[in-house]
This record gives C-alpha cells, structure tokens and sequence, in this order.
C-alpha cells in the first residue's frame, strides 16, 4: 500500500502515520525526519535545508524529490510506504507521479487531515511551549510562517489529487481515535471499491 498523508502542520500526520506503520506493515517516510537527520550529520543537504528549515520555508524540489527517489528505492520500501511531508508542492507531486509511472507503479490514495486555522494556532502554540524549542523551527513565529507556506504552496495539493479521484478527507478535529477509525474506514472503501 502506497499512501500519501496530506494535512498543515500541527494536523497530527505523524501521529497517524505511525498507527497505520503498525496496522499495514509499511514503512513510513517523513522528509521532515529525513532532513533533520541530515542537518544533524551535516550532510551536504543538511548543510543546506538547515536555514531554510529555521525559517518556516520550503527545501527547494530538486533535492526532494531526489531524496525520495532513492529512499522509495530501497527494499524495505517494496511492501509499501507512507508519504508523510511529501509531495509539499505541485511540482513535487507532478514529479513523484513521473517517478512512480516508471516503476509501473500508483498510489492507493491520499488522505487529507482537515483541521481549522484556529485549532492549529492552538495546537501550535501548546507544541512550542511543550517541547520549549527541541526543534529549532517550533517556535510560535516559525510555526506561523509554516502554516502560511502549507497554505500556499502545499493546500493546492488537494484539487490536484481530487482531480485524479484520489483524495480522501478526514475531519482531524476529532479525537486520534476516531480520525484512525474514519481513516480505516476509507482505506477500506477504496479497497474494495
Ligand atoms: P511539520 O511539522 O509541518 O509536519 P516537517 O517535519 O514535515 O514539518 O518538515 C519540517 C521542515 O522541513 C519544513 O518546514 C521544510 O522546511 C522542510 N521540508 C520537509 N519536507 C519537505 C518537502 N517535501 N519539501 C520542501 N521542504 C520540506
């Protein structure tokens, strides 16, 4: 199963991705992680993305989709993945459609976490004074310019996969257990569909 978790910052995609890692046997892949990691070993990427990360922007596509051209290669990826942070923009999401044609390969879907500014303005300021700055961009000021950036950038995402009758929406101002539940509930549906 191949899915894409699509949602603001703050929506909980990590949290979910983690339950259905669990639940399908699939690996998740979270470019958010995946760059910290390399900011932390200074790579030549992290070395890079390190600002442009501390300032609420976007890494530019070139090196994200490259990143996630080698890491779906890998064999642990072969049963499946979870996109969680990727694609981020169209031209992300046009370029992993290319990718995955070539491997002969699709997307089962991709699942939208819907949840109001105003609850994420709460929930973003809760996690900053929560984790007191365990990550460099989860400041309240940072965290703003994020929500701004999804906004613009990653939201026209959603008509994008609409278009191509692949998009499923959860209401991710319930609880964790009943968006698992709703979420499971939709896999199902296109399953069996
Ligand atoms: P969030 O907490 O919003 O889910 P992530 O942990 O996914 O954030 O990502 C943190 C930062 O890493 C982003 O603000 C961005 O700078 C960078 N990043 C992660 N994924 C991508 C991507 N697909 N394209 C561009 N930048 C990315």
């Amino acid at each position: 199963m191949k899915l894409i978790l699509l949602g603001p910052p703050g929506a909980g995609k990590g949290t979910q991705a983690e339950r259905l890692v669990k639940k399908h046997g699939i690996v998740q892949l979270s470019t958010g992680d995946m760059l910290r990691a390399a900011v932390k070993a200074a790579t030549p990427v992290g070395l890079k993305a390190k600002e442009v990360m501390d300032r609420g922007e976007l890494v530019s596509d070139d090196i994200m989709v490259k990143i996630i051209e080698d890491r779906t290669g890998e064999p642990d990826c072969a049963n499946g993945y979870i996109l969680d942070g990727f694609p981020r923009t169209i031209a992300q999401a046009e370029a992993l459609e290319a990718l995955m044609a070539r491997h002969g390969t699709a997307l089962d879907a991709v699942i939208e976490l819907r949840v109001d500014d105003e609850i994420l303005a709460e929930r973003i300021e809760t996690r900053a004074r929560e984790t007191g700055g365990a990550r460099a961009d989860d400041n309240v000021e940072t965290l703003r310019k994020r929500l701004e950036v999804y906004h613009g950038q990653t939201a026209p995402l959603v008509s994008f996969y609409s278009e191509r009758g692949m998009l499923k929406s959860v209401d991710g101002m319930q609880s964790i257990d009943e968006v698992a539940a709703e979420i499971d509930a939709l896999l199902q549906e296109s399953a069996t569909a």
